[in-house]
């Protein structure tokens, strides 16, 4: 037997645009006159019963912490508590950088969304404007060449919900959510809390149902359910996905993200399959590589899932002054340290945590480890740091000159060159470009203006250059002098 349950629904956005007015107005507007009576508890999610008939379900459920902290949370080991997302912007204020971040989370979770103008109340409302700023950030909304819904709504109002929640039951029909009830529970955790009844987990089913009784696991925490209470305070004997619920029976707290299955699972302990492969390195290799393209900051990067590692690597490929010697899911090991220091790398973590032997020996290495929990702010910080190493990286050139010529005088190759920048010297190490790709370093082992030896040339000048080891040189390649 196939059911089918509703969406499970999530709201992000930069703060003050709207997401828990949305929430509360949800809320009031389809609690039944019955419901309203009894006092509604806040359980971390609330279920709906909208008043369309014509979709193959009219429940839905609202993850009622909206943001992206909590829904990075909820996904556990890839999989996501919410099947759509909906990224609600303010349409007089625009896009603004949490609702950058809020893209960046959504794009990484691989779930389907929903374009949200709220404000539409206000005069200065511009939902055209907002659309133009989205496209600028990839995101292609309908009417502006892409697929993406958009609707335009007021949270304070009203204007607009009843479409928002179809659009909303439409989604859901193409997503095709369904369980089978009599498989075991599966579910993840959205909140947890310890209060006068003793330890409180709030859950949301995808498959299978629960009753009272069962015996449920938390990685290898066990619970037998005492108790299924609803978000109205209702005791219930028995649910299905979908519904938000919380349960008694833990005796610890259980992490709130993690994922309850009736067989224990020990994830913690298993080791992640790129900590595997990052022993497989071979060190030689990465060294000769990031020698040769030493222009570039080397980064190892590590991320709590696939799907935010694609993210991040995906924003840092336009930024040519990076190379990402190692990637990795999972947290920050002593291996990503001695590969950082071979490489000369800094390690970034995104929401992994640091082991304790690695932090240690950083330390003692003096190797720079970053964490961040926020997408954007990473993103920021390392555009930053790049930009400051490329200027390092400049002022270490004492000068730079073109080719202009190659002649061979005496079975010698002597190229003709002019300064463009600073000076260079006899003796001179220097690196050699052609476009953006340094093609070797050489050393300058000849030197002259005409027919006379020279010890220097400065900006302007003209000379004759001979260079050792003889590489690959042409017309239109760069030499810059390091030393
Ligand atoms: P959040 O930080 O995203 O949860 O934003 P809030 O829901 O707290 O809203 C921030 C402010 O915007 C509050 O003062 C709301 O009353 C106001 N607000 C929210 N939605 C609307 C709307 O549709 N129209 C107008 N005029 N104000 C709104």
């Amino acid at each position: 037997m196939t059911n089918t349950r509703g969406p499970v629904v999530t709201i992000l956005g930069h703060v003050d645009h709207g997401k828990t007015t949305l929430l509360d107005y949800i809320r009031k507007s389809n609690l039944t006159d019955k419901e309203s009576g009894g006092i509604t508890q806040k359980i971390g999610a609330y279920e709906i019963n909208t008043n369309f008939s014509s979709y193959r379900t009219n429940k839905i459920t609202f993850i009622d912490t909206p943001g992206h902290e909590v829904f990075t949370q909820l996904r556990s080991r890839g999989a996501n508590v919410a099947d759509l997302a909906l990224l609600i912007i303010d349409a007089k204020d625009g896009v603004m950088p949490q609702t950058i971040e809020s893209i960046f989370h959504i794009k990484a979770a691989k779930i389907p969304f929903i374009v949200v103008l709220n404000k539409i109340d206000l005069t200065e409302a511009d939902p055209e404007r907002v659309k133009l700023q989205l496209q600028k950030h990839g995101v292609l909304v309908e009417g502006r060449g892409g697929k993406i819904p958009v609707i335009e709504i007021s949270a304070k109002t009203g204007q607009g919900i009843n479409e928002l929640l179809e659009l909303i039951l439409i989604l859901s029909e193409e997503l095709n959510l369904t369980y089978q009830p009599n498989n075991p529970p599966l579910g993840h955790i959205i909140e947890v809390k310890k209060d006068k009844r003793g330890v409180v987990v709030s859950v949301i089913l995808k498959d299978g149902s629960l009753k009272l009784g069962d015996i449920v696991y938390c990685l290898d925490k066990k619970a037998k359910v005492k108790a299924i209470i609803n978000d109205l305070g209702k005791n219930l004997e028995k649910v299905y996905p979908s519904t938000p619920f919380e349960i008694l029976g833990f005796d610890e707290l259980p992490k709130v993200g993690a994922l309850i299955q009736s067989k224990p699972l020990n994830q913690e302990k298993k080791p992640t399959k790129i900590d595997a492969d990052a022993k497989k390195v071979d060190f030689n290799q990465i060294f000769t590589q990031e020698e040769k393209e030493k222009k570039e900051l080397p980064l190892i990067i590590k991320a709590e899932s696939q799907g935010t590692l694609e993210t991040i690597e995906q924003s840092l490929s336009k930024n040519k002054h990076i190379k990402i010697i190692l990637k990795g899911i999972g947290e920050i090991n002593k291996s990503d340290v001695f590969l950082a220091k071979i490489t000369k790398s800094i390690i970034i973590g995104f929401a992994v945590p640091i082991a304790k032997e690695a932090e240690e020996l950083a330390r003692q290495e003096k190797i720079i480890i970053k964490t961040y929990h926020v997408i954007y702010e990473l993103l920021e910080e390392i555009n930053e740091v790049s930009q400051l190493w490329q200027e390092k990286k400049e002022k270490n050139i004492k000068g730079e000159a073109k080719i202009l010529a190659n002649f061979l005088i005496n079975g010698e190759k002597v190229y003709g060159i002019k300064v463009i920048r600073g000076k260079i010297n006899l003796g001179d190490l220097v690196e050699i470009y052609r476009g953006e790709t340094m093609l070797g370093k050489s050393r300058l082992v000849s030197l002259q203006i005409r027919s006379k030896k020279v010890l220097e040339v400065k900006k302007d000048q003209e000379a004759g250059m001979i260079f050792s080891p003889r590489l690959d040189i042409t017309i239109g390649d760069v030499i810059k002098s390091i030393s």
